[in-house]
C-alpha cells in the first residue's frame, strides 16, 4: 500500500511514554484538525504542486510542504539503514490512512510501531501498535479511538483545560491501562507549571516535548 510520505528521520523521540526512546519518524502528509499551536502545519494540506519525486523526500533535510507517495516496501528499505527499532508514525493526521499494513511490515522485522494521533477516525493499524491519542478541544475524537489508545496525552495551555481532560477521562468505561500525559503547549512556563501540578496530584504523565529542549528535530 501506499502512504503520503513528509519526511522520515530518526532522533529521539521526545514526547509521551517513549519519551528519550531513539526512533524513526514516519510523518504522513495530510492532517484537516488545524491547531492554532501546531509544529507540523507543513503537513496540513496534499497538494499536488509539492508532491515530489520518492529520491527528493529520501534526501530531505528541512521542514517543507514536500511530499511523495511511498510503499512500505520502499519505507522499509530506508529504515533499514539506522540501527533504532522503535517506528513513530506521525503526521499530519495518522488516522486518516489505513496503517494496518505498514505496522504489519514493520512488526516482522522486529520493528516496534507507535502512531500519534488526535483519533478523529477510526485508527486502523496492528494489535501490537502504540497508540498515542491526543485528543484536541477543536474536534472530539471517536469514542473507538478513546478505546484503543494506550496512551491518552493532553495539550495543556490554560488551566481550563484540565476540564476537557477530566471531561474526556470521566466517558472511559473499559479497564484496560492507559498512560495519561499532559505536555503543555508551546514551553509555555504558565502552561508547565499547570501541567506539573495536576500531573502530580493524578498520578500522570509530564510530556515536556524533550526534543525541543535539546534542540533536535
Ligand atoms: S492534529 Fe497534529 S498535525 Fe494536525 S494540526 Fe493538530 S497538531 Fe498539527
Amino acid at each position: 500500500m501506499y502512504y503520503p510520505i513528509n519526511e522520515i528521520f530518526q532522533t529521539i523521540q521526545g514526547e509521551g511514554s517513549y519519551t528519550g526512546t531513539p526512533s524513526i519518524f514516519i510523518r504522513l502528509q495530510g492532517c484537516p484538525v488545524h491547531c492554532p499551536w501546531c509544529d507540523t502545519k507543513y503537513t496540513w494540506m496534499c497538494s499536488q504542486k509539492e508532491n515530489v519525486s520518492v529520491k527528493e523526500i529520501k534526501n530531505k533535510n528541512q521542514a517543507n510542504k514536500k511530499w511523495s507517495f511511498l510503499h512500505e516496501k520502499d519505507i522499509l528499505r530506508i529504515l533499514k539503514k539506522w540501527t533504532t527499532k522503535h517506528v513513530v508514525i506521525s503526521g499530519g493526521e495518522t488516522c486518516l490512512y489505513n496503517l494496518s499494513n505498514i505496522t504489519k511490515t514493520l512488526e516482522e522485522e522486529d520493528y516496534q510501531c507507535q502512531i500519534e494521533t488526535s483519533g478523529i477516525k477510526n485508527i486502523i493499524c496492528s494489535l501490537n501498535t502504540w497508540v498515542t491519542l491526543s485528543p484536541k478541544e477543536n474536534i472530539k475524537p471517536l469514542y473507538t479511538s478513546i478505546i484503543r489508545s494506550n496512551e491518552i496525552k493532553f495539550p495543556i495551555f490554560k488551566k481550563e483545560d484540565l476540564l476537557y481532560v477530566y471531561n474526556i477521562l470521566s466517558k472511559i468505561k473499559d479497564k484496560k491501562k492507559r498512560i495519561i500525559c499532559l505536555q503543555p503547549i508551546s514551553q509555555n512556563e504558565k502552561a508547565l507549571n499547570i501541567c506539573i501540578k495536576a500531573c502530580i496530584e493524578n498520578n500522570w504523565k509530564l510530556s515536556v516535548q524533550l526534543h525541543k529542549y535539546l534542540k533536535i528535530q
